[in-house]
């Protein structure tokens, strides 16, 4: 099934300005549930505003952006809100942790945020989550105690945490040694067997790139 696809995509800043700039220029996609992708481009090409624009934290300039069945376009913003804490994940290159929280309280977030679950499932979906991502003896260490990769694996936790069927990752290894890159590209990978999540992640790495299913190169705005 198709999870995600954009028909014509194009996107500008500072319109209606002297300086307004189209950066995506007609952008095309399919994406197939259980896809794990790359998306690579130089700096510039319009990677992270293509990623903005499919998390739903942007909107498009024109074109259509369909999620899980929604037009996107018909959405207001309550509801694009809700769409994205329901169907989507994310995980950045700099983890946005809550420092002074624990690890299980950090994945239990994304649940306190969307309301109306109880305290004991918020738990054991956490707990699980944590165990999942082999962090059961951290859970109850604070995020600002552990290091860069093993907060990465608790941020990979917390994107999971509403059972998202797509999960955009941002440079997710970019800021990690070769060990913890591999560990933590490895996780994504197995996650998205286990439980067909899609992935979409954007990377520099080109031989982490090459063992994706697909690599969507970005150039200048257009998909190559
Ligand atoms: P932006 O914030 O504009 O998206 P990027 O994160 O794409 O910028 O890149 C910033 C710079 O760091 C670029 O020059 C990019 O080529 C380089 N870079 C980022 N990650 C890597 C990596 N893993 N290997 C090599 N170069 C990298
Ligand atoms: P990438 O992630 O591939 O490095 P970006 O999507 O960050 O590329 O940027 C694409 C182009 O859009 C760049 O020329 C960048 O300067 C420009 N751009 C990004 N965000 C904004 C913004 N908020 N306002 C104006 N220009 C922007």
């Amino acid at each position: 099934a198709e999870v995600l696809r954009l028909e014509g995509i194009r996107k500008s800043y500072n319109v209606g300005t002297p300086v307004e700039t189209e950066v995506l220029h007609g952008i095309d996609l399919s994406i197939q549930s259980g896809d794990f992708l790359a998306l690579m481009g130089p700096s510039g090409s319009g990677k992270s505003t293509l990623l903005n624009i499919i998390g739903l934290l942007d909107r498009p300039t024109a074109g259509r952006l369909v999620i899980d069945g929604h037009d996107t376009g018909e959405l207001g913003d309550a509801a694009l809100t809700k769409l994205r804490g329901q169907t989507i994940g994310f995980v950045f290159q700099y983890h946005y942790l809550i420092s002074a929280f624990t690890a299980l309280e950090n994945v239990m977030m994304p649940m306190l945020v969307d309301r109306g679950h109880p305290d004991d499932e918020m738990q054991a979906r956490a707990a699980a989550l944590i165990d999942r991502v082999g962090l059961s003896r951290w859970a109850n260490n604070s995020a600002s105690n552990m290091s860069g990769g093993q907060q990465q694996r608790v941020a990979i936790a917390r994107a999971l945490a509403m059972n998202p069927n797509l999960v955009l990752a941002d440079e997710p290894t970019g800021n990690l040694d070769t060990h913890s890159a591999e560990a933590v590209f490895a996780l994504m990978r197995e996650i998205n067997r286990e439980r067909g999540t899609t992935f979409l992640m954007v990377t520099h790495n080109p031989g982490l790139a090459e063992r994706c299913d697909r690599i969507i190169e970005v150039v200048d705005g257009k998909v190559a």
